[in-house]
């Protein structure tokens, strides 16, 4: 009998978003966070629609609509003004929720943590630095310090590090990561408006080689703006109040149109684990991988990490499946989050131009080659490439929003069927209604197994493949379970 089912190191949106999704299963779980008070500053400003959709399966769901404010769409701009690329954005979206979210990140933490509260078996100790793992055959010990030094060791069947870029736990496990050698300073200068105004569209690049510029919003009445530093520049004289005021002027925000909540500079960089499991230790959000904020999923990639890793876990926890189950939350995840830095650093790359002759070539080509009108927003979450997924046509791509969507194993099919299985893993069996027909139609399917993490499992037509693909699923994660 260990202390806890399972430890989590560090208390930020990921570990916060874990620790929620395991106890709201029934789970004992114990946060060891090492700051004694909540981070007040927000780094991440949005979150995708279908992160919404992921963080409303931690009961917050009704209450995002207070903390956020949609995006309208995302301009990229050359320094004279053209436009180079437009994006619109929908405030309806594929899931039920709008494409782009606008945040102050503490808020969203905030919610987390009221929703913590609310759950038994959860407990957060703020103030617990974890300085020592120690893995054995069947658990794990986690030591941490607290404020005056103490130390304190908790057992468990598993420890999810989610410590952040500089993560004690990965260092721990001492696995190599692969760096990209992208890395960029940008001052950051989060503002209070001081009266509502409209800015359209919502998020704005301005390629400029003489100061690349981002200017996004960040929650109800609160915008961001960001400066990249130059070469030659100085740090310090960046992290000025009067720079972030001389730099922000030409946008109308002043010290009489505005409240500088604060301006600090943060280095963007590109890298990933290699591993994210060994033994009982885990890894999940900044700590397994880092991406330039240029596309917005740094800390979605860590929702999205985290919603595979906690189902699994519990199935796992629950003796329903075996523990090798967790290989594929590495195989599925690390390859989503390379996907997402890769496509990150390329429009770093693009963005972070200082040169003037190579932004003039980038400009026209682009130029060149740019439809009219706006795009939509790119698919944000990838579709499943390998891992735990039954081959079938669309197996991996993730089950737009619907009546039934849910968080939770979800059976659409039109087929009467009845499996002991299914039910030990509490699936819902939904029948395809006129807004899900077609996503079926689309894979020619009767039948769509839908894991807790909205990803497809497999797809069959007719119950002869429908018992397959149940089948399979049974069999893959590799526990005993009731007979058919
Ligand atoms: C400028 C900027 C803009 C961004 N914009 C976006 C955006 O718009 N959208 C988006 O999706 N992402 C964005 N991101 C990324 C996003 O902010 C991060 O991915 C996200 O905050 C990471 O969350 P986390 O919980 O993994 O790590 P963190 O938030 O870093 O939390 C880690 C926690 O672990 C604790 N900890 C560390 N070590 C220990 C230890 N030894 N013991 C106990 N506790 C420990 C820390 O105190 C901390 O609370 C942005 C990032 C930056 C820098």
């Amino acid at each position: 009998m260990t202390d806890t089912d399972v430890v989590i190191v560090g208390n930020g949106p990921i570990g916060a978003t874990l620790a929620v999704l395991l106890a709201q299963r029934g789970r004992r779980v114990t946060v060891l966070e090492r700051r004694p008070r909540p981070y007040k500053l927000p780094r991440a400003t949005s979150f995708d629609g279908e992160t919404a959709r992921l963080l409303a399966a931690t009961g917050i769901g009704g209450d995002l609509a207070a903390i956020t404010a949609p995006a309208n769409g995302y301009q990229w701009q050359t320094a004279d003004g053209r436009t180079l690329l437009d994006i619109a954005f929908s405030t309806t979206g594929r899931y039920g929720r709008p494409d782009a979210n606008t945040m102050h990140q503490p808020a969203l933490e905030e919610l987390l943590a009221a929703r913590a509260q609310a759950l038994p078996g959860l407990t957060v100790l703020r103030g617990h630095e974890v300085v020592a793992i120690a893995d054995g055959e069947s658990g794990v010990e986690v030591t941490a310090v607290d404020e005056d030094e103490v130390p304190r060791t908790i057992s468990a069947r598993w420890v999810v590090g989610c410590d952040g870029a500089n993560s004690f736990v990965r260092e721990h496990l001492d696995v190599p990561v692969t760096d990209l050698g992208f890395s960029y300073e940008w001052l950051l200068c989060d503002v209070r408006l001081n009266e509502p105004r409209e800015f359209v569209p919502t998020n704005v690049q301005i390629c400029d080689p003489a100061r690349p510029t981002t200017l996004v919003g960040s929650g109800p009445g609160r915008r961001r703006w960001e400066f990249m530093r130059l070469p030659g520049e100085s740090a310090a004289e960046l992290n000025k109040d009067e720079t972030a005021w001389r730099l922000m002027a030409p946008f109308g925000v002043t010290p009489d149109t505005a409240t500088l909540l604060r301006s600090t500079t943060y280095i963007f960089q590109a890298r990933w684990a290699d591993r994210w499991r060994v033994g009982h230790v885990l890894l999940a959000g900044d700590a397994a991988h880092l991406m330039p904020p240029f596309a917005g999923q740094g800390m979605c990639s860590g929702i999205r990490d985290v919603t595979n890793l906690a189902w699994k876990l519990d199935l796992v926890l629950g003796g329903l499946a075996g523990p090798s189950l967790l290989d594929s939350y590495e195989e599925e995840r690390r390859a989503a989050a390379k996907e997402a830095i890769l496509a990150s650093v390329q429009l770093g790359r693009v963005i972070c131009v200082t040169d003037p002759a190579a932004a003039a070539a980038r400009d026209e080509t682009v130029l060149a080659n740019r439809r009219g009108k706006p795009a939509g927003r790119p698919e944000p979450a990838s579709p499943l490439t390998g891992g735990l997924v039954h081959e079938s046509p669309g197996a991996g791509v993730v089950v737009p929003h619907g009546p039934g969507v849910e968080p939770g194993f979800v059976l659409l099919t039109s087929e009467e069927y009845d499996s002991p299985f299914l039910a030990s893993l509490d699936t819902r069996v939904v029948r395809p209604d006129d807004v899900l027909r077609p996503f079926l139609a689309r894979y020619g399917a009767t039948s769509v197994l839908m894991r807790p993490d909205y990803h497809v499992f497999g797809t069959a037509t007719g119950v002869a493949e429908l018992e397959a693909l149940v089948d399979d699923l049974q069999h893959r994660l590799g526990a005993a379970v009731p007979a058919r």
